[in-house]
């Protein structure tokens, strides 16, 4: 039978890379609650709509649209049937999406999207606030950790090639200041279930993170 996986933990400790491993080992689907954040994020910011609206920001969620398309090079991302699959990892939107994600009415909407894709069981989804709020019936929770010095780099080695140049010493700030905005909320997204096993992968592959949730999974 299938169960669902919730994997939470702060910005770059790696939910992604192991969430779409784990899901690809089960044949399960992968859900990246991370990318409706930011394409809410990338379509406000076009939109010229600050994060400070937050009655403009939900009356434009009205007339959006997120996909989740799974494909053959990965899970691409629609707004409205228009791909923004690589415009969602810009640093543009990297520094201001933890800004409206503070946005209870679009943290409600976006929830209850991501609780009807796990319906029927077999997800693996990844975020700050599944394993709490979304699914907290999840048969496996995972938070993920790492050194911010290490999720600096692993998300320096995912940058787009085509944007603004930055070091990695300034990723490292920007991760930071992230996690405390993260953390800050007075409902804070990030949080670690009391039932989740805590994963520390500073020194651990991929895979052996990966193998790690199977075999928690397979229990
Ligand atoms: O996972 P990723 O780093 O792509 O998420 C981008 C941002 O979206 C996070 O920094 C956080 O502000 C927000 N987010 C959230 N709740 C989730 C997933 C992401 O608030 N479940």
């Amino acid at each position: 039978f299938r169960i669902n996986i919730a994997i939470d933990g702060p910005a770059g400790a790696g939910k992604s890379t192991v969430a779409r491993m784990v899901a690809s080992k089960l044949s399960y689907v992968y859900v990246d609650t991370g990318a409706m954040y930011r394409a809410v994020t990338w379509d406000m910011l076009n939109q010229g709509i600050e994060a400070e609206d937050v009655t403009g920001v939900l009356e434009r969620m009205k007339a959006i649209d997120i996909e989740l398309v799974p494909g053959e090079d990965g899970q691409r991302v629609t707004l409205s049937g228009y791909d923004v699959t690589d415009e969602i990892r810009s640093l543009a939107v990297n520094r201001t999406v933890s800004r409206y994600a503070q946005i209870e009415g679009l943290r409600a909407e976006l929830s209850a999207a991501q609780r009807q894709m796990a319906l029927r069981k077999g997800v693996v989804m990844d975020g700050r606030d599944i394993g709490t709020t979304v699914l907290p019936d999840a048969e496996v929770k995972i938070f993920m950790t790492a050194t911010v010095e290490e999720r600096a780099r692993r998300r320096f080695r995912e940058l787009p090639e085509s944007g603004e140049v930055i070091t990695l010493q300034q990723l490292e700030r920007e991760i930071a200041e992230r996690d405390e905005l993260d953390r800050s909320r007075e409902v804070s997204p990030l949080m670690c279930a009391d039932d989740a096993s805590v994963l520390d992968t500073t020194n651990m592959t991929i895979n052996e993170v990966a193998d790690e949730i199977v075999r928690l999974a397979d229990r």
